[in-house]
């Protein structure tokens, strides 16, 4: 205790459900799995789903699913820090890029490892993460195309992650003009035109022309079943093949109201509670050290007040037994943490 329960029929259900819907209009999916830091139990789940590419954000992960015999094509989420490239070339085999001096030495090291990476050039369109500027698509591509390490494998974007810009008509447009011009003009394949990730849901229900853009990288909804603009639930998928179990360490009725001069608390806030009489406090023995506190909802009628490090309170509606389980509906963030985090078991259930 604390664990992670995982539900890995349900992933592969959700997996399978979006792979066919995204198929219908021509599009692959890319399975995003660094939420989970790259869990070869489930790279494997969803390979056997009929993906083909798994991603992830961290090199080491890459390299821990490689050791555990998963067979996959790798791309790597973040774009590469010059410290990590001979890393990226010896363990992935695309990566996302914005920078010419990475791709450089992205190069370099292929070349030295007798490999030929690929890269996927990202462009900016307005959330204002990673890309290149629409002005500068032309000067870097005539720079990658000369580069004897590299492949431009494709052209990509990343919408609604810092910005929470939509993926929209205008901006998917663009995507796809830029990746046809460069194909005229260079007379090059572009063999991944990347449109985005769980954020580009609504505009794949809604648009009824994806032009040339052929792949999406989802992560959310294949692991949470939502897409990403207003966090609604996808048809048909699962939202609860992740269960976090806590258990309870102190049950008590107690004041609603902390008593005392009051002054800051383990965060450096000063908190304040409305006075609703005596509840039932339930401490529950995880804390944001583990998980992020503000992402869990417990499955009974209850709800999170606090945490500390180590301690989350609950206001319970009945009282509960010292020793007994909860169970809590978890988001992305909750899930990131959990399974960062060394103090809880995952168990697949
Ligand atoms: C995390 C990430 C994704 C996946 O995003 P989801 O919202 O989990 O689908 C796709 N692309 C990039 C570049 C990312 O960093």
């Amino acid at each position: 205790m604390p664990r992670l329960e995982i539900d890995i029929n349900k992933i592969k259900h959700n997996v399978t459900t979006l792979k066919e819907l995204f198929a219908k209009k021509g599009i692959s999916v890319t399975a995003v799995i660094k939420g989970v830091t790259g869990s070869p139990e489930i790279a494997n789940a969803i390979l056997e789903c009929g993906i083909s590419t798994i991603a992830v954000s961290l090199v080491q992960n890459i390299k821990r699913m490689k050791e555990s015999g998963v067979k996959a094509k790798f791309l790597l989420t973040r774009l590469p820090m010059h410290t990590e490239v001979a890393d990226v070339v010896k363990y992935a085999d695309i990566s996302l890029n914005s920078e010419i001096s990475t791709i450089k030495l992205l190069s370099e090291h292929s070349l030295k490892q007798g490999k030929r990476h690929k890269v996927v050039l990202m462009l900016e369109l307005g959330d204002l993460r990673e890309g290149i500027l629409p002005g500068d698509t032309d000067s870097i591509i005539e720079q990658i195309i000369l580069l004897k390490g590299v492949e431009l494998y494709g052209i990509g974007t990343n919408l609604a992650c810092f910005g929470g810009v939509n993926p929209s008509e205008e901006n998917m447009i663009e995507l796809s003009q830029t990746a046809e011009r460069i194909q005229e003009k260079y007379n090059i394949k572009l063999h991944m035109i990347s449109g985005g990730n769980s954020a580009n849901y609504e505009w794949f229900l809604h648009t009824n022309n994806i032009r040339n853009i052929n792949n999406l990288r989802i992560g959310e909804a294949i692991l949470l079943g939502r897409e990403t603009l207003h966090r609604n639930k996808i048809p048909k998928l699962y939202t609860d093949a992740f269960t976090l179990i806590c258990e309870v360490i102190e049950s008590k009725l107690k004041p609603s109201l902390p008593y005392g001069e009051i002054c800051q608390n383990a965060f450096g806030d000063t908190p304040e509670f409305a006075d609703i009489g005596n509840i039932n406090r339930i401490i529950i023995g995880i804390g944001e050290q583990d998980v992020d506190t503000k992402a869990v909802t417990p499955r009974i009628n209850a709800k999170v007040i606090g945490a500390s490090s180590d301690h989350l309170i609950l206001h319970s509606k009945k009282h509960l037994e010292v020793g007994s389980e909860i169970a809590f509906d978890i988001n992305y963030s909750a899930l990131l943490r959990l399974s960062t985090s060394p103090y809880v078991k995952k168990v697949f259930v």
